[in-house]
């Protein structure tokens, strides 16, 4: 496992010490709380945290500095060792597998975190389950990555923050306390990777963030979330039907490497030569972030019209995402034709980490869009 790669230059203040997060939760209420006797302790479950950096584990140089801040700052076990209200509800076990912003997450940790998480689940029968902290720009990549290579039951519950550890009203702490009852939750068992922020639980492929700084941030537009962590307990009200973990059919054994998939976005007056540098660069896959239902230019169609004239092994595999952030792309006869993919509800990040791992298993275009109608 990495530990303490930071990737925002130091020339603000310097490494926030972990004196300052504990200073800056000094006088907050779950501060110095009290964990429960020894004895009582040893019958909670088991939840392990592992950490990648993020907001979360931001620090800023002062408690007023809410958008400049050091993402990665802190370490898990930091995190956890200034919330003792944690020990309530779990006995906790924290590893450290990257300390960056998520913008600058990589498949690397991405298949760190599923070989590890595989491992805990297989070699630890106590863990009831994983929580992962994560910085919340491509939180819901790495969730619905997880969702789908993760193929276990017991819960895992990626965890963010909009506001540094060091700030004043931090959400980090409630949220992290948040995730862990979730992720000790026997109801959570079974619901695939859930993501909890702001008291409340949504489900890995359906969730985005919404909102640069709101708390309020992680959505499920049109199908809502799942279920609330309030003080009494984890509550839950539905649950995803979408294939995933345990029943997912995607094996990272021996994947070291993933296929690549970019995005073109759409708009008015598009530059076909970034669909065209794309498919000249030999990508193995394009999700279109395209108009209203998935709908693209003609300029833009007729770049694509050339990958159906290629030799099937040098052709890119096209999906159709949308850049609206709700609602689903359905098979369309004159797209359909071309050989593209309906990306149905995905948004074109979640639509791409399908599509890479579809490709590691097949470039028929069949069983690809029976994977996009079935996770
Ligand atoms: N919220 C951000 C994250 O995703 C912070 C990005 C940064 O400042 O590096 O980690």
């Amino acid at each position: 496992m990495r530990a303490g790669r930071n990737d925002v230059p130091r020339r603000r203040s310097g490494r926030v010490k972990a004196t300052a997060l504990a200073a800056a939760l000094a006088g907050h209420a779950l501060a110095g709380a009290p964990a429960l006797a020894q004895d009582a302790a040893s019958t909670l479950p088991v939840v392990w945290v592992l950490a990648t950096g993020g907001t979360i584990a931001g620090g800023g140089a002062s408690s007023t500095s809410l958008t400049e801040y050091r993402a990665g700052a802190f370490t898990g076990a930091e995190l956890v060792s200034a919330l003792p209200a944690l020990g309530r509800h779990a006995t906790i076990r924290v590893e450290q597998v990257a300390n960056v912003g998520s913008p600058n997450i990589t498949f690397d940790d991405w298949l760190a975190l599923a070989t590890r998480i595989d491992a805990i689940f297989r070699d630890d029968p106590d863990a009831a389950g994983v929580v992962v902290t994560h910085g919340t720009n491509t939180l819901e990549e790495t969730a619905y990555f997880l969702n789908l290579t993760v193929r276990h039951d017991r819960p895992v519950v990626l965890v963010g923050a909009q506001r540094p550890a060091t700030a004043i009203s931090a959400d980090g702490p409630l949220n992290l306390l948040n995730a862990v009852r979730a992720a000790a939750s026997p109801e959570a068992r079974g619901k695939g990777v859930l993501v909890v922020l702001n008291d409340e639980i949504n489900a890995a492929r359906d969730v985005t963030k919404t909102s640069t700084y709101r708390l309020e941030t992680f959505r499920t537009p049109d199908l809502g979330f799942l279920g609330y962590v309030d003080g009494d307990r984890v509550a839950f009200y539905r649950e995803p039907t979408r294939r995933h973990t345990a029943d997912s059919e995607f094996d990272l054994t021996g994947v070291t490497a993933f296929p690549r998939v970019d995005i073109a976005y759409s708009y008015v007056e598009p530059n076909p030569v970034l669909i065209e540098a794309l498919i000249e660069d030999g990508v193995d896959g394009i999700v279109l972030a395209g108009t209203g239902a998935g709908i693209v230019s003609r300029r833009e169609r007729a770049a694509l019209e050339r990958v159906a004239g290629l030799p099937v092994d040098a052709r890119p595999i096209i999906v159709r995402s949308n850049r609206t952030g709700s609602g689903r792309v359905v098979p369309l006869p004159a797209y359909d034709q071309l050989g593209m993919v309906a990306g149905d509800t995905l948004n074109p990040q979640k639509a791409r980490i399908l599509l890479m791992l579809a490709l590691t298993k097949t470039r028929d275009v069949d069983e690809i869009r029976r994977m996009f109608r079935e996770y």
